[in-house]
């Protein structure tokens, strides 16, 4: 096994049969996976960790994805939208730690007041800070009007992910309604891209049902759609929703985290050039999650400054790491954290992904 991990890792390209290989990789083969990988990304995008300021606009959903704690039949939730004054506090306190960019995250809504907000809201930020900070929107599906309007307001990123990219697992874990549509989450990206947008898809990592196979074809999927951005992690169970009745089919925690580093580190190899968050759900399972997620080939960390009082209803899996104040002294120490997993951060900088301008410039 040790050797056939290590040939594949040599080879330029990886088909199907090796990424499985390479996914199944048990914890001390994986190192050379995570070795290699953090070799690419010094080589390919440098030993730079990006922080995003992570605001959780609204958890007002339209939606009933079944994994997720804020859907709309979830009557337990307090609802909740961030006052614009709160945001610009919340985007001034990221400009004053010099991190870039902020990325702006809700549950889904379609409607104009929601629009309209979002693009006011892209507008002013735009205009905050020295230089323009780079504005990642992750509000879900939309029409191609809408996006095009926040693009042209400010946005540059957009984060949708697939969630699976298995039609029939997409659908075991949606609904079965014109909402939750696989194919039209697909126009989506490609509308995204088309639009010009640098675009982010993922997974979840350790759903039920999802094989090992599955993975290996997310991962296909993200290069087959020449995606700049990834942010994947781990699904981790809530027990308002109606997938939790599948909870004794459930890898344990641990092997869903090693799983989904595993995940993070073969995207890296496959893809070299991409930006890779190191998923907040990480950190749920281990508290040093996200700085391991670095160490294994991921660039960007999205720290949430939310505020604190809203954490709380912005519950998408149970134990999400909502308590932990990000505060100076906890970037600190994940400043620390991000040193020994070799890296620097970029501070002053965007960030933007280097697949981007590879895809759109020829460079
Ligand atoms: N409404 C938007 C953005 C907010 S949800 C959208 O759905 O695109 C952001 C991400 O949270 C989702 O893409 C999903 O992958 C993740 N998520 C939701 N429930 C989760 C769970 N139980 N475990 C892990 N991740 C979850
Ligand atoms: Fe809504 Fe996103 Fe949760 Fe689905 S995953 S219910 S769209 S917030």
């Amino acid at each position: 096994m040790h050797n056939k991990i290590a040939d594949i890792l040599q080879n330029s390209v990886l088909n199907k049969d090796d990424l499985i290989i390479l996914l199944s990789a048990d914890k001390e083969n994986s190192e050379l996976i995570f070795k290699k990988a953090a070799e690419i990304k010094s080589k390919c995008v440098g030993n730079f960790t990006y922080f995003r300021g992570l605001i959780e606009l609204s958890n007002i959903c339209s939606k009933n994805c079944l994994y997720c704690g804020i859907r709309n039949s979830n009557k337990e939730v307090e609802r909740y939208v961030v006052s614009d004054e709160e945001i610009f506090n919340s985007v001034q306190y990221a400009l004053d730690r010099d991190w870039g960019s902020v990325v702006i995250q809700s549950g889904e809504r379609m409607d104009t007041n929601f629009i309209n907000k979002v693009e006011y809201l892209i507008k002013k930020i735009s205009q905050m800070g020295e230089k323009q900070p780079g504005i990642t929107l992750s509000l879900g599906e939309q029409k191609i009007d809408t996006f095009k309007r926040w693009f042209d307001a400010g946005a540059t990123r957009y984060l949708l992910r697939i969630e699976s990219s298995n039609p029939k697992l997409f659908a075991q874990i949606h609904p079965q309604d014109k909402l939750h549509n696989y194919e039209k989450r697909i126009e989506n990206l490609y509308n995204l891209q088309k639009l010009g947008y640098m675009t982010g898809t993922g997974v979840m990592i350790g759903l039920p049902f999802q094989t090992i196979e599955d993975l290996a074809d997310d991962l296909l999927f993200m290069k087959k759609l020449d995606i700049d951005m990834v942010g994947m992690g781990p699904y981790i169970e809530h027990e308002n929703t109606p997938l939790y009745q599948y909870k004794d089919l459930l890898l344990p925690v641990e092997e869903r985290y090693f799983l989904s580093l595993k995940m993070i580190a073969v995207l890296r190899i496959l893809m070299r050039d991409v930006n890779i968050a190191s998923a907040t759900a990480l950190q749920a399972i281990n508290p040093d999650g996200r700085e391991e997620g670095i160490r294994v080939g991921a660039n960007v960390i999205m720290p949430n400054i939310t505020p604190l009082h809203y954490h709380k209803s912005y519950n998408l899996y149970k134990g999400k790491p909502d308590i932990i104040p990000e505060t100076d002294n906890y970037i600190k120490n994940l400043e620390k954290q991000i040193a020994l997993a070799g890296d620097t951060v970029g501070y002053g900088e965007k960030g933007d992904p280097k697949h981007f301008f590879k895809r759109t410039l020829g460079n």
